[in-house]
């Protein structure tokens, strides 16, 4: 059979899409969502069960539903977890709350659109120039839509060291994946640990290897040694940022810093940006925008991707007591050390290598960009012409409705991407409250082309 609409992925990207679809397609319309998550709808970071993996976002802007901003909170209450809305819930809860709310749809069998879940990894398609795209599936078997959206998330993204950089017999002291947690099971009491990256998912395996008895050293190392702020116990109202029209990159900068100068706390004002930042980025020429990754993208995240102030401080006592040591540096090098792992690094500022014995290196660098060099899916496709990467390398090329620009001109497919991939054209596109907006337009944009006749869904040519 061809399926009106197959999602590819399985994370928050595809389960919000999926429940808007199953909220405004006809009953007689069909949805597969590929994916080879276990954690099926949770994805990489909402399937955790640790309570310190803690949402970075507060409560009361985490709802799947844009215009019901107080779904999860409500969800929160009625399951005896009644937290105030500008608390920090816990991620694993956040993921129970999906699942719960796509089973509540699930439930309604004769009044929605077929759904078939398939647990497989997607790992190639065809060219879609017949009766939709048709993907081959690591289980085997083939699956075919006429309207797709990649929600692929963002990947591993790979050590930063060229390859020939890594000794063979160091590699199996390499955690290149952090998020298949097994690995924290292996590690002794007294392991040196180099994590690479000092990002959100530094903080995550830094306070899981503590709650699993670790007491070992750490060294967190990346270019610039930046870890994220944050939050305050109190939240401040977000303040608007007065912004020339056509503003240069320098202005924008300035406002802010003028802004922030002018309130009690400056995340009142990056918070205050946060409506304008995707119009901000798509306002800027692709030099500025390549501009601002390379001096300024550091200093963003940590300012805006924030986390909770408890977990905050769990990781500043480990710092205070030595335990952890966060050190900016240029990775040159990982090799086999007879017993453990030299990691070799440039620090900041010095022209001078230095060395780190380690036990195990664990890859924390992963999510800042989505890329396409992970995804074996995403290389055919791109080899095929039905995606372009964008010019930066952040994901593929889509117009500002996420609908996919390749080289070839489908004829009978529609092609949008979800997430993560898209932060060529929105910048800010990888947490819940840009995603949750995005899903439910594509989801509306998808349902005005099916066309309805005969008791059958077909998409408008
Ligand atoms: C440590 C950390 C904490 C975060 N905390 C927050 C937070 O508190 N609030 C917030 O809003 N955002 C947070 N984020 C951002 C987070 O990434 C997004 O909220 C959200 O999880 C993105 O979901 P996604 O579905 O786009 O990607 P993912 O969660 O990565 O899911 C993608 C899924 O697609 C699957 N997949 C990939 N390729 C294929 C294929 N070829 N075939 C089939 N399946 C495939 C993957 O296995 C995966 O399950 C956090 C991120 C990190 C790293």
């Amino acid at each position: 059979m061809t399926y009106d609409v197959a999602i590819v992925g399985a994370g928050f990207s595809a389960i919000a899409l999926t429940i808007n679809l199953l909220d405004i397609l006809p009953p007689e319309a069909t949805i597969a969502v590929i994916g080879d998550d276990p954690g099926f709808g949770r994805g990489t970071v909402y399937r955790t069960e640790f309570y310190l993996h803690r949402l970075n976002v507060p409560a009361a802007r985490m709802s799947i539903f844009p215009d019901q901003p107080d779904d999860f909170t409500d969800w929160l209450t009625s399951r005896g977890k009644a937290v105030s809305p500008d608390a920090f819930a816990s991620r694993g809860d956040f993921g129970l709350y999906l699942r719960d709310r796509l089973a509540s749809r699930l439930r309604a069998r004769e009044h929605r659109a077929r759904l078939d879940f398939v647990r497989a990894k997607a790992v190639s398609c065809n060219d879609g120039q017949g009766d939709g795209i048709s993907f081959v599936l690591d289980t085997g078997g083939s699956l075919r839509a006429r309207t797709v959206v990649l929600a692929l998330g963002v990947g591993s993204a790979g050590l930063p060291v060229a390859s020939d950089r890594v000794s063979a017999a160091a590699r199996g002291r390499i955690i290149e994946n952090p998020w298949t947690m097994g690995w924290l099971s292996h590690v002794g009491r007294n392991n040196a640990i180099c994590v690479l990256g000092s990002g959100l998912t530094m903080i995550d395996q830094v306070l899981s290897l503590r709650a699993r008895g670790h007491r070992g050293q750490i060294r967190a190392l990346s270019r610039r040694g930046l870890v994220p702020i944050p939050h305050l116990d109190r939240r401040s109202e977000p303040v608007a940022v007065d912004l020339p029209d056509g503003a240069e990159l320098s202005q924008v900068l300035h406002a802010l810093r003028r802004s922030a100068d002018d309130v009690a706390d400056w995340r009142s004002v990056i918070d205050g940006l946060r409506p304008k930042t995707q119009a901000l980025w798509q306002g800027l020429t692709m030099a500025q925008r390549s501009r601002f990754m390379r001096h300024a993208m550091a200093w963003w995240n940590i300012h805006r991707h924030r986390i909770a102030p408890d977990v905050h401080r769990k990781f500043q006592a480990l710092v205070a007591d030595g335990t952890v040591e966060v050190e900016a540096g240029f990775l040159s090098g990982i090799h086999d050390d007879g017993d453990g792992v030299r990691v070799e690094y440039r620090p900041r500022g010095s022209q001078n290598a230095t060395t780190f014995i380690a036990d195990l290196v664990v890859n924390c660098t992963g999510m800042e960009k989505a890329g396409i060099r992970h995804s074996p899916l995403l290389r055919t496709m791109c080899d095929l012409g039905l995606i372009r990467i964008d010019e930066l390398g952040l994901g593929i090329v889509v117009d500002k409705t996420s609908r996919v620009l390749g080289d070839t001109q489908l004829q009978n497919a529609g092609l949008f991407a979800v997430g993560a991939l898209t932060a060529g054209q929105f910048w800010e596109i990888t947490a819940v409250p840009d995603i949750r907006v995005q899903a439910k337009r594509i989801a509306k944009a998808i349902s005005a082309e099916l066309h309805v006749a005969e008791g059958r869904a077909t998409r408008r040519a």
